[in-house]
């Protein structure tokens, strides 16, 4: 860099960026002031940076524990199981579904949020994301395991004594197969899972 004291006859001071000193630029990073080329800048939410002020914000914005993730997909996986749960034993029809996705997923990413005091990590919106669409298969999982198997004991009530032994318990590769081959249920949770994502995804 040129100091104007140091050579009169120039007219301008130029000035270079700090890693490349062949760069003649005059953009200064807003935070450390040190002169950076087009490439070096990087577009923050509060101005033109230097990468490593950058950097800062960012691992300042990625506050998250690894207690925070498991808080996430506790809350999400529990909320979108009872979600899951209510889809699967209400015939809602699939248009209600369909409008009912986002908001409720709009709440179960809200309420992870709140349960880390808004924490977030660079995992927390796939951790959020996957731990919704666990939940919620899950969730219409036992809620089908729990209608079949109320079923069955109804007919067994029904049966003589004899023949009551005989009535099987719900199978469970088929409650994994109706689940996953029921696409209203699908749908709903493919909806949540984008709503829970999208939020974690938006910042702040
Ligand atoms: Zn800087
Ligand atoms: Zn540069």
């Amino acid at each position: 860099m040129v100091t104007p004291d140091m050579d009169t006859t120039s007219v301008e001071e130029l000035t270079y960026c700090a890693v490349h000193p062949d760069r003649e630029t005059a953009l200064r990073c807003n935070k450390c002031g040190r002169y950076m080329c087009v490439d070096c800048a990087v577009r923050s939410p509060v101005g033109y940076r230097c990468r490593e002020c950058a950097r800062g914000i960012e691992d300042k914005f990625f506050n998250a524990s690894e207690a925070d993730y498991v808080i996430i997909a506790a809350v999400c996986a529990a909320l979108a199981g009872i979600a899951g749960a209510i889809a699967q034993a209400a015939s809602i029809p699939l248009l209600f579904m369909l409008i009912l996705g986002l908001p409720v997923g709009g709440v179960i990413a809200e309420a992870a949020l709140r349960a880390v005091q808004r924490r977030r990590g660079r995992q927390s919106p796939v951790i959020a994301g996957v731990a919704t669409a666990l939940g919620g298969l899950l969730g219409a999982g036992i809620t089908l395991y729990l209608t079949i198997s109320n079923a069955y004991s109804q007919i067994a009530a029904q049966l003589p004594p004899a023949a009551r032994a005989e009535i099987p318990a719900p199978a469970l590769d088929q409650i994994f197969a109706a689940v996953v081959s029921d696409f209203r249920l699908l749908i709903f949770l493919g909806i949540l899972v984008f709503a829970v994502y999208g939020r974690f995804k938006m910042r702040m």
